[in-house]
């Protein structure tokens, strides 16, 4: 009798915290940290809440998009005092950042940046990722060891980040994010979710991914993430409120709120440390033998 191809339990979940968006939101709330004092400090607290990775935009002193490497650097030694083995990740997206500037702070070498793999429609603008950009963006993630987070905005970007492999541009094992509900890219929907996870299993074996909802799919998403093995994002970067009575109060808020949802599911929160061996990271700076 051949034996029930054993069944994998879910492993640890890993909680991301997308603390600051890019572009002033709408309905601005003023928990969103702004500068890097107030980053320093909400990281800290969703790091205690259980966050293990932190994605990072910054922002200049009016509050607009910035590309500074030095606000970069300061985030990042700030993250790296308070919330030991954390991972960091900076955004190379942009909205109202030049081409140019996107990936000028990888020489700071984050454990992981992200990088998103075709262009798409945003609500109000167009996310321009030409594939030659895209490539000299993975050639810089190379140049300084950084491990790419691939953006997954729309289907093709699954199949184009497939092509960076088989070109040898970014090394597998990946690890994707796949957005849903940002209005004119993919809906907030579980059967899309349900077949990019399936796609993604026979076109990059062995991948990672985490699902983020944005907006008031945040929350349906971390549930559908952690039904499906997956890991988590939420943050003050994709939704600003906490329900549809009022704004979230923190990042750590909503990052409390994907931990006990997780644990009400029997997963484990993954520790930064954990993380790291799942991502397949170098350990951290500091903590390395
Ligand atoms: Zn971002």
């Amino acid at each position: 009798m051949t034996p029930a191809p054993a069944r994998r339990e879910p492993g640890p979940c890993i909680i991301s915290v997308a603390i600051t968006g890019s572009v002033p939101q709408k309905a601005d709330n003023p928990a969103v940290p702004i500068s890097v004092s107030e980053q320093i400090e909400s990281t800290h607290e969703a790091y205690e809440a259980g966050a293990a990775l932190v994605h990072v935009h910054v922002r200049g002193d009016q509050g607009e998009p910035s590309s500074d490497p030095e606000r970069f650097r300061a985030v990042q030694g700030g993250v790296q005092r308070h919330c030991p083995d954390m991972i960091i990740q900076f955004s190379t997206g942009g909205r109202g950042r030049a081409l140019a500037e996107r990936g000028s702070m990888l020489y700071l070498r984050p454990d992981m940046a992200s990088l998103a793999t075709g262009s798409v429609n945003f609500p109000n603008s167009v996310y321009e990722n030409p594939p030659d950009f895209i490539e000299l963006l993975a050639n810089e993630l190379r140049k300084y060891s950084v491990k790419p987070e691939i953006e997954i905005f729309d289907l093709a970007m699954l199949y184009n980040a497939q092509r960076l492999v088989a070109a040898g541009l970014v090394d597998a094992p990946l690890h994707v994010q796949f957005v849903l509900g940002l209005k004119n890219a993919l809906p907030a929907r579980r059967s899309v979710l349900d077949f990019m996870v399936r796609e993604l299993a026979e076109v990059l074996p062995g991948a990672s991914w985490t699902a983020a909802g944005v907006g008031r799919h945040q929350l349906t998403v971390n549930h559908w993430a952690l039904e499906l093995g997956g890991h988590c994002r939420t943050g003050l970067e994709d939704n600003v409120r906490f329900d549809e009575r009022r704004l979230a109060t923190s990042n750590a808020e909503l990052v409390l709120r994907v931990r006990q949802l997780a644990e009400e599911r029997g997963r484990e929160v993954a520790t930064a440390a954990q993380a790291r061996r799942l991502l397949d990271l170098r350990a951290a700076e500091g903590a390395r033998a």
